[in-house]
């Protein structure tokens, strides 16, 4: 298995795991950008956004809300935070397994460079 996220997912690459279930699973950034950089992906492998299809609706909805889950809990959601989906070169996507970045704890500049 050569996709970095699938491996993350499966255990043969260790992460600091913050959630878990059968579909999703949550984990810090290795290079935060914010005090809170939480990564969402699914366990299933999509390469990006682009790749998505109506069956995943209901899997992605469960990204988000999570994402939203996590900010809160960490006290995040009367104060604010960003997710953000990267998708190909332009967005910066490094990592082609669909994620979910959450940042929070700090004010996030808009529009971002
Ligand atoms: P992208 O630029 O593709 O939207 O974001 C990929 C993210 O994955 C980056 O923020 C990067 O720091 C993070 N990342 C890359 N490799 C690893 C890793 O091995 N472990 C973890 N936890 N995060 C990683
Ligand atoms: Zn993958």
């Amino acid at each position: 298995m050569s996709c970095l996220f699938c491996r993350i997912a499966a255990g043969e690459i260790p992460a600091t795991v913050v959630f878990e279930d059968d579909d999703l699973m949550a984990f810090e950034d290795i290079n935060p950008q914010a005090p809170m950089h939480v990564l969402v992906i699914p366990r299933a492998h999509i390469s990006t956004v682009n790749d998505l299809a109506p069956g995943h609706d209901v899997l992605v909805g469960a990204m988000v809300r999570r994402a939203g889950l996590l900010a809160a809990e960490r006290g995040y959601a009367g104060s604010g935070y960003r997710t953000v989906f990267n998708c190909n070169a332009d967005a910066g996507q490094t990592v082609f397994h669909l994620h979910l970045h959450v940042l929070g704890g700090r004010t996030l500049a808009w529009p971002p460079g």
